[in-house]
Parts: C-alpha cells; sequence; structure tokens
C-alpha cells in the first residue's frame, strides 16, 4: 500500500488565514484544492509537502460571477459546477465542451478549475481551453495581488508562475461577442487527451477579427497555437483557411510518442482537431449572427 509522506494538515478558514498559512510554512506547504493530483502525487512520494493546506472551506472561492463584463471563475469552483453553469454556457460554450470530456463525475465532483490549472499537466484540458479564450489569472500573497494571462501562466511541464507563498484565486475572461468550441480524442471515455483542441473566433466585416486556439497533450508552447492564429486573423473564415490553419498547428507543436500514440499520429489529429473544432466555432457564431454568416 502506498502512502504519503508524514505532513502537518492546517485547514485554512479564509483567503487571509491560507495566506498566513501560506506564509508560515513556505516553501515546504502545499495547498490542497480537490487533491485528485496531488494525493495520488504524495502517495507515491513525488510529492513531500511538510504542510498542506487545505482551502476547501473557502467558499468566496468557489463562486462563478459576471463584474464590469468579465466573467469570473473562483479557483475552487468544481469542474462539475463549471460544466452546468448557464453563464459560463451562454458566453463560452468552449468549458461546457472540455468539461463533458474531463474524467468522470468522481473527479468533476471534487476536482478544482484552480488545481487543474496550478497542477499544470500538459494534458490538462482546462490550460488549453483557458488559453484559447485568452483568460486571465489573479494570484493573491500577502504581499497583495496580481493578474497574468494565462498563455504567461505556465512556465513548463507541472510549473506555473505562482511563487511559493502565493494563491491562485481566480480566473477571469473578458466578455464579447465570439464563439467557442472544444474537442478531443480520447482512447476510451473519461481518459485523458490523446490531444485536444479548443477554439473561439468572432467576426466582423466577413473577417476573423480574433481568434484563439488551445492545443492539448500537444506539447504546444503555453497550450496555443500562435503561429496558426496569426494565420487566420484578418482573413474570412472558410474551409480551405481551417485546414490550412490546422496543418500550420501540427507543424509547430511538439507531440512525444508515448502510450497514447506516436508522434505523427499526434500531429495527424492536431491538424484534424484544429480544422474542425473551428468549423463548430463557425457554425456556433452562424447560430447566433444569422445576419453576417460565414461560409
Ligand atoms: C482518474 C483521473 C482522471 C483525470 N482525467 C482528466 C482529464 O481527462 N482531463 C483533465 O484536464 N484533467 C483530468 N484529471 C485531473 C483533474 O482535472 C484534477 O481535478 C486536477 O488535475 C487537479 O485539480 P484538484 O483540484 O484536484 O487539485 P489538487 O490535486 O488539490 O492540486 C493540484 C496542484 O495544484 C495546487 N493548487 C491547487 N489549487 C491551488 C490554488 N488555488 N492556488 C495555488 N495552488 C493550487 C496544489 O498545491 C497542487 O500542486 C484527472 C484526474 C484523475 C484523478
Amino acid at each position: 500500500m502506498q502512502v504519503p509522506a508524514q505532513f502537518r494538515y492546517e485547514k485554512a478558514s479564509s483567503v487571509e488565514h491560507a495566506l498566513t498559512l501560506l506564509d508560515r510554512f513556505g516553501a515546504e506547504s502545499r495547498v490542497v484544492a480537490g487533491g485528485h493530483s496531488l494525493i495520488p502525487m504524495m502517495k507515491l512520494r513525488l510529492a513531500q509537502p511538510e504542510a498542506l493546506i487545505d482551502i476547501n472551506d473557502l467558499d468566496e472561492l468557489a463562486t462563478i460571477s459576471v463584474e464590469q463584463s468579465t466573467l469570473c471563475i473562483g479557483a475552487l469552483v468544481r469542474h462539475t459546477d463549471l460544466l452546468s453553469s448557464a453563464l459560463v454556457g451562454e458566453h463560452f460554450p468552449i468549458f461546457a465542451d472540455a468539461e463533458r470530456v474531463i474524467a468522470d463525475p468522481v473527479v468533476r465532483n471534487r476536482g478544482t478549475v484552480g488545481g487543474s490549472l496550478c497542477q499544470a499537466d500538459p494534458s490538462e484540458d482546462l490550460s488549453a481551453a483557458f488559453a484559447a479564450v485568452r483568460g486571465e489569472a489573479v494570484i493573491q500573497s500577502a504581499d497583495g495581488v496580481r493578474t497574468v494571462p494565462v498563455r504567461e501562466f505556465f512556465v513548463g511541464p507541472y510549473q506555473t508562475v505562482v511563487e511559493p507563498g502565493e494563491l491562485l484565486v481566480q480566473l477571469r475572461v473578458p466578455i464579447r461577442s465570439s464563439a467557442s468550441a472544444y474537442l478531443k480524442v480520447e482512447r476510451r471515455a473519461g481518459d485523458w487527451a490523446v490531444a485536444a483542441a479548443g477554439a473561439e473566433l468572432r467576426l466582423a466585416d466577413g473577417v476573423l477579427a480574433e481568434t484563439g486556439i488551445g492545443l492539448t497533450a500537444l506539447g504546444a508552447p503555453n497550450f496555443h497555437a500562435s503561429e496558426a492564429e496569426d494565420f487566420l486573423t484578418g482573413g474570412p473564415a472558410t474551409d480551405e483557411r481551417f485546414a490550412e490553419a490546422g496543418r500550420i498547428a501540427a507543424r509547430h507543436c511538439n507531440p512525444i510518442a508515448d502510450q497514447r500514440g506516436p508522434e505523427a499520429y499526434k500531429r495527424h489529429l492536431a491538424a484534424t482537431l484544429v480544422d474542425r473544432v473551428l468549423r463548430v466555432a463557425r457554425t456556433r457564431w452562424n447560430g447566433l449572427h444569422p445576419e453576417e454568416e460565414a461560409r
């Protein structure tokens, strides 16, 4: 039986209390949210924090709201709540698409949005979804609050800009007129992605005024496909250009061969998924804006 090394357990009663505890126990402490990634790592002794700071009582971090035309998602929002939120679904269906294919109800009932981003697993679905819509991460410490674009939040596999003493408190996405979607290929229902792609687009006068493309499990720097986005933005939303954007994304990502497939297969998936997810987003855009339908 695998058991974690000995650790001290502290339950935070407020954000301020959590920050005080993080300050007191320093780099040897870890926050625990859903525990779906951290606890298995502790059992395997891949993580051996001296102190575990439990933030599960911090209801103020578990809300979804709109403030000044910005969608605000607390770090402690559970996957299941993001999936069922009508507010999120109305503005950014990409999140419901992604959540529907994250693990199973057991994981989704407990795992959190903040834990997913802080874990920074290269196969984490929400990281790519937030990168596609250019979300922002709000990080708090005893010294104050700082905001970091999600595209700059990740510094490598399993590494983020969150420093010892800091807590991710919220994800923010400015609400605008756009359409979004997420598609994933998995070996079986509930598995981690073989590959996945998310897209957000906005059209103005028949051309793509904004395009966001997120990639999961494909080794894309910071979970997005900037070369494909640059290619698309400013031109029409045609099938041919979507297919070309897929080919560009496939060329510029860095998938690794593993038990889920060889590199060439994953590049093939990158091209196909980017093409398809852009088409789904375009269909949704056309549904919202029939007066200026894109092809
Ligand atoms: C069987 C299984 C299948 C899964 N399948 C998928 C999948 O298909 N797709 C997918 O995307 N994910 C999948 N997951 C991961 C799941 O989404 C987890 O919920 C997620 O990885 C971590 O969230 P958590 O709340 O459990 O974080 P925890 O395990 O509590 O924490 C993870 C890390 O984040 C840190 N942390 C947590 N919250 C904060 C915070 N607010 N501020 C600072 N640091 C923080 C912790 O200290 C720790 O280092 C799967 C997990 C399991 C167990």
